[in-house]
């Protein structure tokens, strides 16, 4: 029988360990990667040998549909007391140092004989790149999310909240296929859109105002990122030409996206033009990220990122300026990074809307 996506994961996981090593795998998202697993108690242990997975009772049933490739533990009430058992003699255990509490930590600790290292992310770096199968449900959960936008365009007008636009962005996405949203939506109008992270409130949209929304669904657990800024009416001639100097950053960092480039590069690109347009003072965050399982995952699309751009990487490029108490712009594509370079998965316009 031909493998399993998710068993061939564990395969490449597990050749990487030595005798008498093993991984310890506690993040969610890391373990559905490697079991299909989507309840909410799951861990899995690796050694070059054996791969067991860990839940309670409550979840065996669903364990063993979903992870056959992997040998079924329940675990006894504290779980730390199975992991020891199956541990052993091992003399290493590599664990993920960003998720595991310092409780859980305490708790092995007192129980195992091997000595706990950090195994600094061998799950993210393979989630880095995706599979067709994750490029195929990232890019439905990225056309719900253009379908979402296109049909809130028509309800965006003066006198309407912030936050009744990202409700019925929500109804829109989930009446779509979308099980969840990606984060809380990002509706900012106005001097709100100096926030880069202007969560919707209460404020009710005035003419001559841009509105950026940072939206995103969530398809059978993989994410999707866009953001789009619309003008309601006419907007002052500062605002304009700010849209137009993040729209020639954002297309020119697409452009630049090329298999083998580090992402401080990419972000360079963007960073440059916005600076010599004399706005480098109000673009403050990163130019993207990677997007998969987690709404932000490798690799980093920033100044400090020296990771190497690969064929099917998905990652968002999203340049932005923010003018405290005037108003901001950001544009957000999500691309897969293909050996012609960028193609965009977020196929709404990104010429200035202008709803009225
Ligand atoms: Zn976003
Ligand atoms: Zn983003």
């Amino acid at each position: 029988m031909e493998k399993t996506i998710t068993e061939l994961r564990v395969e490449r996981l597990a050749s990487g360990l030595k005798d008498g090593e093993f991984l310890l795998v506690t993040d969610l998202k890391n373990v559905r990667y490697l079991s299909g697993y989507t309840g909410t108690s799951g861990i899995v242990l690796l050694s070059s040998a054996k791969a067991y997975f860990l839940t309670d009772f409550r979840y065996v049933e669903q364990a063993k549909i979903q992870c056959p490739h992997l040998e079924l533990v329940v675990h006894k009430p504290i779980v730390w007391d199975s992991v020891a058992d199956l541990l052993g003699e091992a003399e290493v255990l590599y664990v993920e140092e960003s998720n595991l509490t310092l409780a859980s930590y305490n708790q092995l600790k007192s129980r195992i004989k091997a000595e706990i290292k950090e195994a600094k992310g061998p799950v993210e770096k393979l989630r880095m790149v995706k599979s067709p199968e994750e490029i195929e449900l990232i890019s439905i959960a990225a056309r719900i999310t253009d379908e979402a936008f296109m049909e809130i365009c028509g309800m965006i007008k003066p006198g309407v909240t912030e936050m009744e636009i990202a409700r019925e962005l929500e109804f829109s996405m989930k009446r779509k296929g979308a099980s969840h949203t990606s984060f809380d939506f990002i509706v900012a109008s106005g001097p709100r859109g100096a926030l880069p992270h202007g969560v919707a409130s209460d404020r009710v949209i005035q003419e001559g105002e841009f509105v950026t929304m940072d939206i995103g669904a969530v398809y059978q657990g993989y994410h999707s990122d866009m953001t789009r800024t619309v003008a309601v009416g006419e907007v002052s001639a500062e605002l304009k030409k700010i849209y137009d100097i993040v729209y020639k950053a954002q297309m020119a960092s697409l452009e630049a996206v090329a298999v083998g480039k580090t992402g401080a590069e990419i972000d360079k690109v963007a960073r440059d033009i916005i600076q010599e347009h004399g706005y480098g003072d109000y673009f403050g965050h990163s130019l993207g990220h990677g997007v998969g399982l987690d709404i932000h995952e490798g690799p980093r699309v920033s100044a400090a990122s020296d990771t190497v751009l690969e064929e099917n990487m998905i990652i968002t490029i999203e340049p932005g300026i923010y003018l405290p108490d005037v108003g901001g712009v950001r544009i957000e594509d999500l691309v897969v990074v293909e050996k012609t370079g960028a193609r965009r998965l977020s196929l709404s316009s990104k010429d200035l809307i202008v709803l009225s």
